[in-house]
């Protein structure tokens, strides 16, 4: 073989290779939280080497705002904007003008939901349903997948749920019971699963009950993990040890699952 057509054949076998690199995704971290302003930079290229995408989400206009930011920079960002339940008093009005004018910019609304702990009167709990069911409403007309916190609050999230015709819905930090999966799966949530995964059996058992194709993992960072984490934020260079975990607990090559959650998470988010 000449030495022109080897050099072409290896040229093609790179690209080739290139072509099949499976990406991961992090289903859900707030890279637009100020913990990971001061290297943001070197988050981005640690993403570009690992081949990892991430979903952005945000906890209020402000965090959106910056969210919207990082997703014009990178295209390795897949922004989620919306309202927290923690941060229920935000400008609601101003959060629908934002989704509204960047719709076509938006990966998702997210991160949104209920959650009991920061409810200290009926008031609150209102205010938190009403801005719900707004940031669904809004994901039901322009079509667009959700992230939903659902801390303590699953079965209320499963009711008011079925009036909206969402078709992408991740219960995001899936932390229920076996039951609760099972609804979950029969209304056709995807739901994830980060670093704990690592350390807690419960959610090792969970995992293997959850439908295949509606795994996904994820970081939450910054929040912090405890045990072999020792108190770290969460970083986006966790996700192939969370892969690693769940290929171990349904038996499947790292290449495999890393396949199959590349496939769901574009089911997941539409593309
Ligand atoms: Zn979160």
């Amino acid at each position: 073989m000449s030495k022109k057509i080897s050099l072409r054949n290896r040229f093609i076998q790179t690209i080739l290779k290139v072509k099949a690199m499976t990406w991961l995704y992090d289903s859900h971290i707030h890279l637009s939280d100020p913990y990971y302003e001061y290297d943001l930079n070197h988050t981005i290229k640690g993403m570009e080497n690992m081949n990892i995408k991430a979903c952005c989400v945000s906890m209020d206009n402000i965090t959106s705002k910056r969210t919207l930011e990082l997703g014009r920079n990178s295209k390795l960002v897949l922004p989620f904007i919306g309202i927290h339940p923690e941060r229920a008093n935000d400008d609601l009005d101003l959060m629908i003008n934002l989704i509204s004018e960047n719709q076509q910019h938006i990966s998702g609304i997210g991160e949104i939901g209920l959650d009991p702990t920061y409810v200290k009167s009926n008031e609150d709990n209102n205010r938190q349903i009403f801005l719900f069911e707004s940031l669904l409403s809004l994901a039901e007309k322009f079509q667009k997948p959700i992230s939903i916190h659902s801390r303590k609050s699953l079965d209320e999230i499963f009711s008011i749920i079925t009036s909206y015709d969402i078709k992408h819905m991740l219960l995001h930090w899936f932390d229920g019971s076996k039951k609760q999966l099972q609804k979950a799966m029969d209304m056709d949530f995807f739901v994830s699963y980060g670093p704990v995964l690592i350390y807690a059996n419960d959610k090792q058992m969970l995992l293997s009950k959850t439908s295949e194709a509606k795994i996904l993992v994820e970081t939450d960072g910054p929040v912090k993990f405890s045990k072999c984490f020792e108190m770290k934020s969460g970083q986006i260079s966790f996700i192939p040890s969370v892969v690693f975990c769940a290929s171990k607990i349904l038996g499947k090559s790292y290449d495999e699952m890393a396949s199959l959650l590349e496939e769901n998470s574009k089911s997941f988010l539409r593309i």
